[in-house]
Formats: C-alpha cells, sequence, structure tokens
C-alpha cells in the first residue's frame, strides 16, 4: 500500500511525502499522490521526526497514581517489587498497550523498554504498530547467577521470531542488585550476540557512595572494568557522573539517556550533567522511565523539563538551547537509540503537527516545541507507512484503557 501526504509544511515549505514498503520513497515540493494511493491531506501541518523514548518500562502504566509520593527504595521494595511479583502476561501486554497508545498520541515512535514478561511488551508493540528494544530486567540481588543466567535466555527466547521493529536487548537492573560475575557474563553474552544492554546507572548518590566503597572506583568505571561499557550500553540516568566518568563513556561510545522528570519525582537531588556531557562527546538521549515514576509518557512534555532544569542547574541560560533539546528528544544526539531520518529510503515514521494548535501558531517552530508544547499537538502518527493516528485519535483507545483498568484492578492497584 502507498501512503502519500501531501501539503505538509518542513523547514518552511510546502512538500509532500511518498511511502512505499514501509520506508519514505520520495520527499519534496513535487510528490503529489497517483490515482489509488491511500492520500493525507495535510493542511499545511508540520512534518517533523518522532520522538525516541530512551528509557522506560512500558507496562508500569498499571502503577501509575500508586504509591508516588516514597522515595526510591521504600517505592521498590514496598509497593513495586510485591505487586511485580504477581504479574503475568497479560497484565503486561495491556500495560504496554496503554503505554504505546499514550505514545503513540505524544509522538514517540521508538522506545527503549526493560520489564517483565518481555514477550508480552514485544507482542503490545508490534500490535500498536511501534518499534522497541525491549529487555527483561536481570537481578541476582536475591538469587544465583544461574537463575539470572536463566531469565536472560527465558526473555531473548521470548522475544526473538518478531519482525526488525522488535530489537532483543539485556536489560541488568543496576550495579547494585547484579552481581559482577553476572554483570561480566552479561558484558560477554552481549559482545557475543551483537545484543544492546541498558542499565540504570548513577540514579543517586547512595550509589556512586556504595559502589566506592565495595569496588573502590566510580560506577562507570565499575562497569568498563567487568567490560560492560562499550557502544551497545545505553545508561539510563547517569546524575551523579563526574567529568572522568562522562570521558570514559564518550571514549567507549556508550550513551546516556537522561529521565529529568522521573528524578524529580523521586528526589534524586541532582541533574545530569548534560553540558559537560556533550562537551565530552558523550550521546545523549531522552526518557521518560516508566509511569511508576513519572508518571507519565509524554516526551514532548518532558522536553520543556529536560530544557528548564539544564538551564537551572548551570545557572545559565545558554546551557542548552531549543534546537539542541529536541536533537536529544528525536534521537539525533545518539546514534544507538535509532533517530527517524525525514529522507529517501530511510523508514517512513514521522509526525504531522496540529495545523491549528495554537502554541505553535507564532515565532520558531523547534523553541515552540521545546518551550510550549505538549504531546497535545500531534494530529497524525505514521511508522512504516502505517497511520496510527490521524486527527488526534488512536483507534482502540478506550478498550485498550479498559482492560489496563481491568488488569490494575486485579493485581489491588
Ligand atoms: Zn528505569
Amino acid at each position: 500500500m502507498t501512503l502519500v501526504v501531501r501539503d505538509a509544511l518542513m523547514d518552511g515549505r510546502r512538500v509532500g511525502v511518498r511511502c512505499e514498503g514501509g520506508t519514505i520513497a520520495a520527499i519534496g515540493p513535487e510528490v503529489s499522490p497517483a490515482p489509488g494511493d491511500e492520500t493525507i491531506e495535510a493542511g499545511g501541518a508540520h512534518l517533523v521526526p518522532p520522538l525516541v523514548n530512551g528509557h522506560t518500562h512500558a507496562a508500569m502504566t498499571l502503577f501509575r497514581g500508586s504509591g508516588g509520593d516514597l522515595p526510591l527504595m521504600p517505592w521498590l521494595e514496598e509497593k513495586i517489587w510485591p505487586v511485580e511479583a504477581k504479574l503475568d502476561d497479560e497484565d503486561v501486554y495491556w500495560g504496554a498497550r496503554l503505554a504505546c497508545a499514550e505514545m503513540v498520541r505524544s509522538g514517540t515512535t521508538r522506545f527503549w523498554d526493560m520489564y517483565w514478561h518481555p514477550g508480552a511488551t514485544a507482542r503490545a508493540v508490534t500490535d500498536a504498530g511501534l518499534r522497541a528494544a525491549i529487555g527483561a530486567p536481570l537481578f541476582d540481588l536475591h538469587g544465583s547467577h544461574e537463575q539470572l543466567r536463566e531469565m536472560a535466555e527465558r526473555g531473548l527466547d521470548a522475544l526473538s521470531g518478531y519482525g526488525p521493529e522488535i530489537a532483543p536487548a539485556l536489560a541488568p537492573h543496576a550495579i547494585y542488585t547484579v552481581s559482577e560475575e553476572s554483570l561480566r557474563w552479561i558484558a560477554e553474552l552481549s559482545a557475543e550476540r551483537d545484543l544492546p544492554v541498558q542499565i540504570h546507572l548513577s540514579e543517586t548518590e547512595k550509589e556512586v557512595q556504595d559502589c566506592l566503597a565495595a569496588h573502590g572506583e566510580r560506577p562507570a568505571f565499575y562497569l568498563d572494568r567487568l567490560g560492560l561499557l562499550s557502544e551497545r550500553t545505553v545508561l539510563a540516568h547517569g546524575v551523579w557522573l563526574d567529568p572522568d566518568e562522562l570521558a570514559l563513556i564518550a571514549e567507549r561510545s556508550a550513551t546516556v539517556v537522561t529521565n529529568p522528570v522521573a528524578n524529580m519525582k523521586l528526589a534524586v537531588g541532582g541533574v545530569f550533567p548534560h553540558p559537560a556531557a556533550r562537551a565530552a562527546g558523550v550521546a545523549v538521549g531522552l526518557g521518560t522511565d516508566g509511569a511508576g515514576s513519572n508518571d507519565s509518557l509524554d516526551l514532548l512534555a518532558d522536553l520543556k523539563t529536560f530544557a528548564l532544569v539544564q538551564k537551572h542547574a548551570a545557572a545559565d541560560p545558554t546551557a542548552i538551547d531549543a534546537a539542541e533539546a529536541w536533537a536529544v528528544a528525536t534521537g539525533a544526539r545518539a546514534p544507538r537509540l535509532g533517530a527517524a531520518a525525514l529522507e529517501p529510503s530511510a523508514p517512513a515514521d514521522f509526525l504531522l503537527l496540529r495545523p491549528d494548535a495554537p502554541e505553535l501558531g507564532i515565532g520558531d517552530l523547534t523553541a515552540d516545541l521545546v518551550y510550549a508544547a505538549s504531546g497535545a499537538v500531534v494530529d497524525t502518527t505514521v511508522v512504516g507507512g502505517e497511520v496510527l493516528m490521524r486527527g488526534g485519535q488512536v483507534p482502540g483507545l478506550e478498550e485498550i484503557v479498559a482492560h489496563a483498568a481491568e488488569r490494575a484492578g486485579r493485581l489491588g492497584l
């Protein structure tokens, strides 16, 4: 099926987009529909690349609004982990479907997920028409190295057999929940099978102090010594990384995903040092983290918080500008995360913004998107040439919300 968008606005000029076989066949002023093409009349809507959410726990939409005013460890130990022990595939499927619907609605088309029952998330992503790198969370804090290996293999098995829209990943939870032996094994497995690794790193200052006390080195150096800091590594948070760690991360071509809203909600007490990270050459992406600790999946809204908290922490309004913030949110500052490109032969993933969005009517579009907009400005979301949302309406949303609420109720949430 050929999809043709006509009369969209890109970088100030009127363009059309022809999508064939899931990719952009042509883009430019000369593109117009042929008889029989599925056509979207954009009516002067802005055409922009979609956002990439670099760190999520998608099915945690089920935990939204539950125990959200506690510190990190009591929140995990009392509210999250006991309920997670009861999750089944259908819970995760509907929680992730809800997350996907919210992402489609707010302009995110690719995300990096770490959650239980990863096969159920993969099924949800596929049914929703999105793209994701997915890993089962790996812990051996209360278990053995052998159990962790089994968990990892089971997770990878559950993620096999999907199309290119699902990228299997390894997801050791953190350095304080996974043993040195297991982290080394994960590093070897990642290298052997060329699998990306997602891990929480340097989220709290306590994590850094504990790492120094236990291993005599800071978290990034610890990971590096275990072979786990490479171009395949995606580090979530990085709030407490120091300049030497940033230089090392840049040298190893690893990626850091900052999650400013979740960090502020859990009051981690610091801010990811973005200006220093960029100066060091670190690849950086933006994430929401799970809906249990954000509680939103609207990355376009978090983009404002990202830019503002960077300016505020640096006591310098020039610490980051709108173009840089937008580039981070669309994945353009982190090649590993999978940014979409609006050019021929790239996957046909893009957004059309509401032509009548009042927030976008005056001034520079990028500045408006970063400082004034939220996901509500997204009118149309297209992934692989498939229209997932048109006119701000996600098909089947009511049913998805009802199913997710029912699963949350079953879990006592
Ligand atoms: Zn997380």
